[in-house]
């Protein structure tokens, strides 16, 4: 059985098929390349959702998608779903990341709390539609450190580390990564639908 993935990124394709896999070694995880919806929906789970339907719809599979971004509790929840362009349409990761920073400047750490969310959309060829959600909290760094990961990596501290060995996400091993972000908190959800498919 074939679960089509509504991204062009391979690496994103590589990363669903090991998860997918784990959890049923029979299905095939295939890309997506047919005509891609406007992502116009104001949650993380409208535009997984919008992505998905589009692909089960053009290719009569399952179809995966996933939205992501990270979530300032001080600015009410944004970037949000605007995390790609928070500085601009030119979707600039280093402009969005001085952006955020300097919007926060004033504002000290115990109100930097912030958190990563991933949401996976899964509709299936007869309609059925199901979300999962991963989070993975944390808060702002003052300044970016590290120059590991993608996006606002650098400046945000995830929860439960020592008190005074500190890191930014950008400090971590992409095995340190992969074991608790948001986006393995999020596959972990989906493995047991993918179990019951
Ligand atoms: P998308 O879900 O691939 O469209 O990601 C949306 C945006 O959220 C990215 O461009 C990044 O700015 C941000 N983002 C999502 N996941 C991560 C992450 O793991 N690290 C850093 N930034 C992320």
């Amino acid at each position: 059985m074939r679960v089509v993935l509504a991204t062009h990124n391979p690496h994103k394709v590589e990363e669903f098929q090991q998860i997918v896999q784990q959890a049923r070694p029979d299905l095939e995880v295939v890309g997506y390349d047919g005509p891609e919806p406007v992502e116009d929906g104001v949650t993380f789970a409208e535009n997984a959702l919008l992505k998905a339907r589009a692909a089960a719809a053009h290719t009569g599979l399952a179809a995966l998608a996933d939205d992501s971004g990270i979530c300032v509790d001080v600015l009410g929840g944004s970037p949000g779903v605007f995390s790609a362009y928070w500085a601009g349409q030119k979707k600039d990761a280093a402009a969005n990341l001085e952006l955020l920073l300097d919007q926060l400047h004033d504002i000290a750490d115990p109100h930097r709390r912030a958190h990563f969310t991933s949401t996976i959309a899964l509709v299936l060829p007869d309609g059925r539609e199901h979300v999962v959600e991963g989070i993975w909290p944390g808060r702002l760094a003052r300044t970016a450190a590290g120059a590991g990961g993608f996006g606002y990596d650098p400046i945000f501290i995830p929860d439960g580390q020592p008190a005074d060995a500190e890191r930014t996400v950008g400090e971590f091993t992409a095995d340190e990564k992969q074991a608790q972000s948001h986006r393995a908190r999020a596959f972990a959800a989906l493995v047991p639908l993918l179990a019951a498919l």
